[in-house]
């Protein structure tokens, strides 16, 4: 494996700094419709029971509430500090919990849980340990050897003794959002949250006996500069968490209003900018890190680098994954589900997803059934982003299509990334160079059949870099 320092190229990391999906589904949410509705949900939940051998289960459980805040954020959340909210919330949950239980067969056991937010330790311990219960009863859990259960963390929230009570509750993984501890940052983005409190709960993490700790670091944040993120960047890898993620920050504040509140003049230049990333990827290289693809790292014992290097990487709406055959239930207000091919997402606003549930139906706003070509796409995508390259043959055979007769298209659009550097092209198959794999959504958006009409109308997507 190339070294990580190899992947940075300024000019090129320059010259492709356009917007473009995170291809975290293909095709992505501006393409689902209002035409699929809950009955198409059940109908699609019907079909993979159908299935010969029994596919596993994801759950995705969204809790919108935070304390605070974060004015860099683009996440679908509520501001509140009325905590008797998180239980109003969880009686709804249930309900959702309940009814999309009813449409999955025991014997498809549930491998993967995630609680993702706003913050999910709005609630407490407790509450959360019940939900697990509650999952647990409607559901036929896989044998905790098999059973990832994690979730994010926001450590000014949450104290060492509760993540020893979340382990009880059956979590073995954790991510935990940093950002920057550079005081400065921290100020103009409204999160304060020191050092201490930060390292106490990835101790924490790691005494009661969690194997996986990831922590989020952005770049491109107010304020920041080439000295303090290296700090950070110290002080995290001191930690060693497994796996780091390290995101660009994305100014859209038409698109995001808490990002109104960013002054646009402390954000860092396009060369600063650049600057830190060359800081992150310089600093985990020497620290022995590798990378995932798409702003994420881990150690080279980690899962997701164990996964990478047999081929059998995911990526969905949690990010990288190894669990590549389950479908993805969303549970909770904004929540999509992968069912089979098919995606569908809960209504955005907590209103809305309340009454739907207050009349006994799934909360179903929008989505969509994949067509053939979608399915093929989305599999070319997949592959792309997980390792970074693609074997014709491979895809050809699993999908009876002569692949550079399908892709004559989106192969001529690889041409000027080939000229660049980004891609390397033969007969049998492409690969991202080193350069290139920091800038792999590029080299995906070739294959995107809908990117055109999706570029054209809003929300659009963030940048590259
Ligand atoms: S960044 Fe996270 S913690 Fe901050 S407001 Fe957004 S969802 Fe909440």
């Amino acid at each position: 494996m190339a070294s990580l320092s190899s992947l940075f190229d300024p000019e090129l990391l320059r010259r492709y700094d356009t917007p473009g999906p995170r291809y975290t589904s293909y095709p992505t949410a501006p393409q689902f419709s209002p035409g699929f509705q809950e009955a198409d949900l059940r109908e699609m939940a019907a079909i993979t029971n159908g299935d010969p051998i029994p596919r596993p289960l994801s759950l995705y459980l969204h809790i919108p509430f935070c304390t605070s805040p974060c004015f860099y954020c683009g996440c679908n959340r509520i501001i509140t500090r009325d905590t008797a909210r998180g239980a109003a919330y969880l009686t709804r949950l249930y309900r959702e919990v309940a009814m999309m239980s009813a449409l999955f067969d025991r014997d498809r056991d549930v491998e993967q849980v995630h609680f993702g937010g706003g913050t999910p330790n709005f609630l407490s311990p407790a509450q959360i340990a019940e939900v697990m219960d509650v999952l647990r009863r409607q559901f036929s859990f896989a044998p905790a050897s098999r059973l990832d259960c994690s979730i994010e963390l926001d450590p000014r929230f949450i104290t060492p003794d509760e993540v020893g009570e979340l382990a009880t509750a059956g979590f073995n993984r954790a991510s935990l959002g940093v950002q920057d501890f550079d005081p400065e940052v921290q100020r103009a983005v409204n999160r304060i949250q020191s050092v201490e409190q930060t390292l106490a709960i990835i101790e924490a993490c790691r005494t009661h006996g969690l194997q996986s700790v990831n922590v989020d670091l952005i770049y491109g944040l107010p304020k920041q500069s080439l000295e303090g993120f290296s700090r950070t960047l110290d002080t995290t890898l001191e930690a060693r968490p497994d796996r780091l993620a390290i995101y660009s920050y994305a100014h859209l504040p038409s698109m995001f209003r808490p990002q109104q509140r960013i002054n646009a003049d402390d954000l860092p230049s396009p060369e600063v900018k650049l600057g830190l990333l060359q800081c992150a990827i310089d600093k985990l290289g020497e620290a022995g890190y590798v990378y995932i693809g798409m702003d994420h790292f881990a150690l080279p014992g980690d899962s997701l680098a164990l996964a990478q290097q047999r081929g059998d990487l995911h990526r969905n709406f949690m990010g990288y994954t190894t669990h590549a055959e389950s479908d993805l239930l969303g549970l909770g207000v904004s929540a999509i589900s992968h069912i089979g091919p098919s995606f569908s997402q809960n209504p955005r606003d907590l209103g809305s997803w309340e009454q739907a549930i207050d009349q006994g139906h799934l909360p179903v706003w929008r989505g969509m059934r994949l067509e053939e070509d979608d399915v093929i796409r989305a599999d070319v995508i997949q592959r792309l982003m997980c390792d970074g390259a693609l074997d014709y043959r491979d895809l050809g055979r699993r999908h009876v299509i002569d692949f550079t007769t399908y892709f004559a298209d989106a192969l001529a659009r690889l041409r000027p990334l080939e000229d660049d550097g980004l891609v390397e092209l033969t007969a049998d198959g492409l690969r991202a160079t080193s350069h290139g794999r920091l800038l792999l959504r590029i080299i995906a958006m070739c294959f995107d059949r809908y990117l055109p009409t999706a570029a054209a109308s809003t929300p659009r997507f963030s940048r590259t870099v």
